[in-house]
């Protein structure tokens, strides 16, 4: 939908000095009534509301408290009315009147923040179309359609309430020892830049057995304690980082919830609650980092190896890490339906550059992000 924007025939009556007599053929303004592409010369009558005219009969008549601006060409102004169908416009030549407006609509700039109410609902709308689709098509094709059309605040929101139901969890298991957070910290930042992410992202490492590490939309990196154990240089962890901020940047969460959520989570989207099950749902699949499919694991590896190389460093030693991890053949473990680690590792291998960057961590670095939970690795 667009503002109709080509100039009004009638431009001519631009600066007419006083308003014309009832029922003169040159109009104050040009109406559109948001239904029709139609434009209709109209007289403005400016009384406690404004009324538009049309033929001597009134066609509506708009609450100067409900005027609001609309971007237009310089000399026009275009309003449109919150009572109004949402695409309805004035538009108004005549300085003399534009000035009248100008002062009784009081606010005429306030953002048109209550298009809100008119987001809302069609949100609410798509999110039943999409109960529709998904009962017709399925849900991975449709998650694959709705996730370019989520709106990025959703999923920071979500994201947001994620990370609080991790640290609702882990809280009291964050490792924080040393020059280990600022370690991690730098890594995830060179991360970060490699992959062309404006964003700040926060970072924390927690005591955990499982080997492990996720990212949430809106820039919280978590990595396990489990995983840094078995970790042998710096590169297989940024390695792993990097993967993990491509499925953010690829909006996998995104298109994992509406398949995992399903139904559930269009019903959330639409009464608004994306903070309950939606988040718990979400922060739980997010833990276990092994749903996605194998196209977004794919991807998620490209970006990091990307990543990597703009380091001046190799992928390689993340698949070597990933190899470590869960065997050859990447069964039994929690990266069970991740594309088998020995192929990822014959991939990187392929991708495998020789090194031309700095190191990512300094060596006393690298030894205190080891040691960020205690030198036994569990605080
Ligand atoms: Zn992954």
């Amino acid at each position: 939908m667009s503002e109709p924007d080509t100039p009004s025939p009638i431009a001519d009556a631009a600066g007419m000095a006083a308003p014309a007599p009832w029922g003169a053929p040159r109009p104050d303004a040009i109406y559109f009534d948001g239904a029709s592409s139609r434009k209709r010369p109209v007289r403005v009558q400016s009384g406690d509301t404004l009324e538009i005219i049309e033929d001597a009969v009134r066609v509506a008549a708009w609450s100067y408290q409900d005027l609001r601006r609309h971007d237009g060409p310089v000399d026009v102004l275009r309003i449109g009315s919150l009572a109004a169908p949402p695409l309805a416009r004035l538009e108004i030549r005549d300085p003399a009147l534009q000035r009248e407006i100008l002062g009784r609509a009081p606010m005429l700039d306030r953002s048109t923040e209550a298009s809100g109410t008119f987001r809302i609902i069609g949100w609410s709308l798509a999110a039943v179309a999409s109960i529709v689709l998904i009962a017709t098509f399925g849900v991975p094709l449709v998650a694959e359609r709705l996730t370019p059309l989520v709106p990025l605040s959703f999923e920071k929101r979500v994201g947001a309430a994620a990370d609080r139901q991790v640290r609702a969890i882990f809280g009291d298991r964050v490792c924080n020892q040393g020059g280990g957070p600022a370690a991690f910290a730098k890594m995830v930042d060179a991360v970060r830049r490699a992959g062309g992410i404006e964003l700040e992202l926060q970072t924390q490492v927690i005591a955990s057995a499982v080997p492990n590490a996720f990212a949430l939309p809106g820039g919280s990196v978590y990595l396990l304690s489990g995983l840094l154990q078995r970790a042998e240089t710096p590169d297989e962890v940024a390695g792993v980082i990097a993967h993990e901020i491509g499925h953010v940047i690829h909006r996998d969460h995104v298109r994992r919830m509406i398949q995992t959520g399903g139904t559930s989570f269009l019903i959330g989207l639409l009464f608004g609650d994306i903070t309950g099950s939606t988040a718990v749902i979400f922060a739980t699949r997010t833990l276990i980092d092994s749903a996605y499919s194998r196209e977004a694991e794919n991807s998620a590896d490209a970006f990091a190896v990307e990543a990597m190389h703009k380091l001046g460093r190799s992928p390689k030693p993340m698949g070597e890490l990933l190899v470590r991890l869960t065997g050859a053949d990447g069964k039994n473990s929690i990266f069970s339906s991740h594309p088998l680690s020995a192929e990822r590792l014959a991939m990187m291998t392929r991708e495998d550059r020789p090194v031309t960057g700095p190191d990512i961590l300094s060596p006393a670095e690298w030894l205190a992000l080891k040691t960020i939970c205690g030198r036994n690795g569990s605080r």
